[in-house]
């Protein structure tokens, strides 16, 4: 069964007075867009739609989630029928662009119910009591328990969805949504479950309260180790082979580097230090390779329920010289931590003749790193 998403962002999103698209705003470090492509990377296919004067960012930013652009049109209706002519999948979930905080629970419930009844419309019950008014008077209060707040992605078997868009386009038909696109010609959408925090950035104040909920994922972590200079002839650092006079006295290879890395990455999962997990009194880990516990450490914060974001870290030896092995490092480091090299930062300093490192005793290494729940 396959899943494509179509994303709708060719509004121009005035009221949220941007003086731009608001899906090309910035939210936490990057373009609500970005978020909202992330929370749709699993997908078969997406298609985002963008108007004339966005496509190119728009563009830009779907390029590295492998994600289509197609042109939209005057009208939303007119832009999701544009954009289900390139639809594959057997199921299409049709998402605000403006709605970056979906979570996993929603976009599965969603497929999920399309799957199964043929239509998942992601609604929360309305907990305000609302009222129909016409010239600043009540005229009528509907019964709240049937009403719910629509919001998206909204699922949907492709050939049904197709079918309504076609009659919509023929009648010159124009709708907000497409639930009411299938309720008009194809039958009552079912309901599936959203969330009161899978909110459609509208007014300038959404994009500052909302933060919270992309940040609420995210921790930081840091780790620090040393090693003291001894017999042999070299250092490993992140599984590279270095080299020098000396070697590095250690239970396991000494890679005092991946050991900083492993702390980092555990302390940001709320887990134990490594002395916990590879006990140096174990003698499974005698002349262990360190770059094999650091790919058990990222199994570990996985089944924690997280994923690595970024890594930090930052090598301190007065000898050997390090620079012509850190490209070689960061490429271990992305092989282990499944991430881009991208989002991986080695530096190598010295400490100027001070301290133990300076003094040629040994190598220091401090890592920091970011991990984000896999669990949104
Ligand atoms: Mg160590």
């Amino acid at each position: 069964m396959k899943v494509s998403v179509i994303i709708c962002a060719a509004g121009r999103g005035e009221r949220a007075a941007l003086g731009k698209n608001k899906v090309l705003a910035p939210l936490y470090g990057a373009p609500v867009l970005w978020h909202t492509l992330k929370a749709f990377a699993f997908a078969h296919q997406i298609i985002v739609t963008a108007n004339e004067n966005d496509l190119q960012e728009i563009s830009a930013l779907c390029a590295p989630f492998h994600a289509a652009v197609c042109l939209g049109g005057a009208t939303r209706t007119q832009s999701v029928y544009n954009a289900l002519a390139l639809v594959t999948g057997d199921i299409v979930l049709i998402h605000d662009g403006a709605r970056p905080y979906v979570t996993h629970n929603i976009v599965q419930g969603c497929i999920d119910s399309a799957n199964r009844f043929g239509s998942g419309i992601c609604a929360v019950a309305c907990t305000d009591t609302i009222a129909v008014c016409k010239d600043g008077a009540i005229q009528n209060v509907p019964d709240r328990n049937a009403l719910y707040h629509v919001q998206t992605p909204q699922g949907f078997v492709t050939a049904d969805i197709k079918k309504a868009y076609r009659q919509a386009i023929t009648d010159g038909n124009s709708y907000t949504d497409d639930s009411a696109v299938y309720a008009r010609y194809i039958g009552s959408p079912h309901l599936c479950a959203g969330d009161i925090q899978n909110k459609k950035l509208t007014y300038p104040s959404d994009f500052t309260q909302g933060e919270r909920a992309l940040l609420q994922g995210e921790r930081i972590g840091f780790g620090v180790d040393v090693h003291a200079f001894g017999a042999g002839e070299g250092v490993t650092l992140c599984g590279v082979f270095i080299p020098h006079t000396h070697g590095l006295i250690a239970h396991s290879d000494g890679d005092v580097a991946a050991h900083a890395v492993m702390d980092a990455l555990l302390s940001a999962a709320g887990l134990k230090d490594i002395g916990h997990y590879f006990p140096d009194t174990d003698p499974q880990w005698k002349n262990a390779c360190s770059m094999d516990m650091l790919k058990q450490v990222v199994t570990l914060i996985i089944e924690a329920g997280f994923a690595v974001s970024n890594l930090s870290l930052s090598v301190q030896a007065e000898k050997p010289k390090l620079a012509p092995y850190i490209d070689a490092m960061k490429e271990n480091l992305a092989n282990a931590l499944q991430i881009y090299t991208q989002n991986i930062a080695v530096s190598a300093g010295t400490c100027e003749g001070l301290g133990f490192v300076g003094e040629r005793l040994g190598v220091a290494a401090y890592a920091a790193a970011c991990v984000q729940t896999n669990k949104r």
